[in-house]
């Protein structure tokens, strides 16, 4: 067997792919580069990469992420970096005839008013959510080139389609992070000073579902291996919480007893984001880390690491 090359292994997902891998006994085949060793929206230095690596397999999870002012605030980085990765990244592959890639896209990808649970056949149904619609269509253009580069040119190539993750490695950046590393760390901060309040973007009311980084590291492993479908499929855990649910269930795991106060200068964003997961339910496999346990692993981790 060749080697299995983790794009982006320093970020959220790729950092839980290899610990998965590794735990799976595959560390001995892992391929890794820094940003630093390989830019990987450099198409040439990419496709000498692989011509002289020749990987078997690949997990593409290198992307530009950011939370909801982020995406917002940089739509052109957002579009112009993740549309470079992905095509750089696919054609290499192409060309060095590795054996299967799986493309990383985000639940981002669905129209603002889809149906809830949303299923796999919502995509390109409706107008996109405005506060990501730039990282949005980038990636929707990466399932696209799956979908194209295998009927094309026959590539073994799948799609998954994420919800909101978090867990340990996540960006706690107040300007650029997602809802819950943010909140844990306005929580933890205001605890440790003493605050009376923390705020909270937003109306509180809109409803995301969250998915330790872990679960979905094992389900990508899991899909590597059993799906080779040419349509995307969701991982999530079948269930959401109101941000004024998920605020209250961090400031209960950080300590902190103030009071929340809803900034209704920032963006709510979509109103809900709810994955369908039963087609991954049918190929046998569901998440297994609950809410609060994966908030209170993902706040040790942040104790002991920032
Ligand atoms: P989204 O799922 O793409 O909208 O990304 P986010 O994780 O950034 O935001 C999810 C929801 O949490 C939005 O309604 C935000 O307004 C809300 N939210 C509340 N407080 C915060 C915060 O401190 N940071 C972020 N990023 N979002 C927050």
């Amino acid at each position: 067997m060749g080697a299995i090359f983790v794009a982006g292994h320093g970020g959220l997902v790729g950092s839980a792919i290899v610990r998965r891998l590794q735990s799976a006994g595959f560390g001995d085949r892992l391929l890794l580069r820094t940003r630093a060793e390989l830019d990987l929206m450099d198409a040439t230095a990419v496709r000498v990469f692989f011509e002289r690596e020749r990987p078997s397999q690949v997990y593409l999870a290198a992307a530009k992420v950011g939370g909801i002012l982020a995406n917002d605030t940089f739509p052109a980085d957002f579009i112009r970096e993740n549309l470079l990765i992905e095509t750089s990244v696919i054609h290499a592959a192409h060309l060095a005839k590795v054996d299967k890639l799986l493309f990383l896209g985000s639940s981002c990808i669905y129209p603002r008013m889809a149906p809830q649970p949303i299923p796999e056949s919502a995509l390109l149904t409706g107008a996109l959510e405005p506060t990501n619609s730039a990282y949005a269509i980038a990636k929707i253009a990466g399932i696209e080139l799956v979908r194209a580069y295998k009927k094309q040119h026959g590539m073994n190539a799948i799609s998954v389609m994420p919800t909101n993750l978090y867990g340990p490695g996540d960006n706690f950046d107040l300007n650029s992070s997602h809802v819950l590393p943010a909140l844990m760390r306005k929580f933890l901060e205001a605890k440790e000073h003493g605050l009376a309040e923390v705020s909270v973007w937003g109306s509180g009311s809109p409803r995301r579902e969250f998915l330790h980084v872990d679960d979905l590291a094992e389900a990508c492993v899991f899909l590597m291996d059993r799906y080779d479908g040419g349509e995307p499929i969701n991982v999530g855990v079948g269930e959401d919480v109101s941000i004024r649910e998920l605020a209250e269930t961090i400031a209960r795991a950080v300590g902190f007893e103030g009071r929340m106060v809803f900034d209704a200068t920032k963006p709510d964003g979509t109103p809900r984001k709810l994955l369908d997961v039963s087609r991954l339910t049918q190929l046998g496999w569901r998440a297994k880390i609950a809410l609060v346990d994966g908030i209170a692993a993902t706040l040790e981790w942040y104790r002991a690491h920032r």
